[in-house]
């Protein structure tokens, strides 16, 4: 199911106003949601008076009953309390039976939550993802130091055997794609590779780089 709430605001021209933000969507009853999101107009809101738009980024529940995805997206300030969210969130999980077969995944910021509903779309097992992530970083010196480096799957070319990421840091100036062909991930996949940043509810290269 999904649901919305009452929220007052105050916008910085002083008016206030009274919007409805979303604390859950269900994709699978509520497709129109899904490219809302992916659209940034969920949880987005404009003043009435001087039309100014902002995101409000709270919590929020993406639920796909089909693909049986089940992501608590936080606000990215929660994110160095990561260890802490994951254990809450495996506790409250424990005892439900009916939600056994999802995968659960925290995220933090609408970035991280939208490379997920990407990666999971296109079947890719993001804890591979992840790793590749980490190689990437690892076999490149200049990236190791970037302390605003994002790192984000974007697609999957099946039929050219590639995997594009976006790379950007504003420190450096970068903004870029990387292109990885695909194999990696299939060795990967082959070696059942794991990494600490691969276990979990939050599967992120994030849990060991601060972002700032
Ligand atoms: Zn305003």
């Amino acid at each position: 199911m999904s649901i919305h709430r009452p929220f007052q605001l105050s916008c910085s021209c002083g008016r206030e106003y009274k919007v409805k933000l979303w604390d859950s969507i269900n994709v699978t009853e509520n497709k129109e949601l899904k490219a809302k999101l992916l659209s940034g107009e969920v949880n987005q809101v404009q003043c009435p008076q001087c039309k100014k738009k902002s995101y409000i980024e709270k919590n929020l529940l993406y639920h796909d009953s089909d693909k049986k995805l089940w992501f608590h997206m936080l606000p990215q300030t929660d994110r160095p309390k990561w260890a802490e969210l994951e254990e809450e969130y495996r506790k409250d999980l424990k005892d439900n039976d009916h939600i056994k077969k999802y995968h659960f995944r925290l995220v933090f910021g609408r970035e991280e939550l939208l490379e997920k509903i990407r990666i999971f779309d296109v079947n890719l097992n993001d804890r591979l993802i992840e790793i590749i992530k980490l190689k990437i970083i690892n076999e490149d010196e200049s990236l190791k130091t970037l302390t605003d480096l994002k790192l984000f799957f974007s697609r999957h070319m099946p039929e050219d055997e590639e995997m594009h990421f976006s790379l950007s840091s504003t420190e450096k100036g970068l903004n870029q794609t990387l292109v990885v062909a695909s194999h990696h991930y299939e060795d990967l996949k082959e070696a059942k590779a794991t990494e600490p940043i691969s276990s979990g509810m939050y599967v992120s290269i994030h849990k060991t780089r601060v972002l700032h």
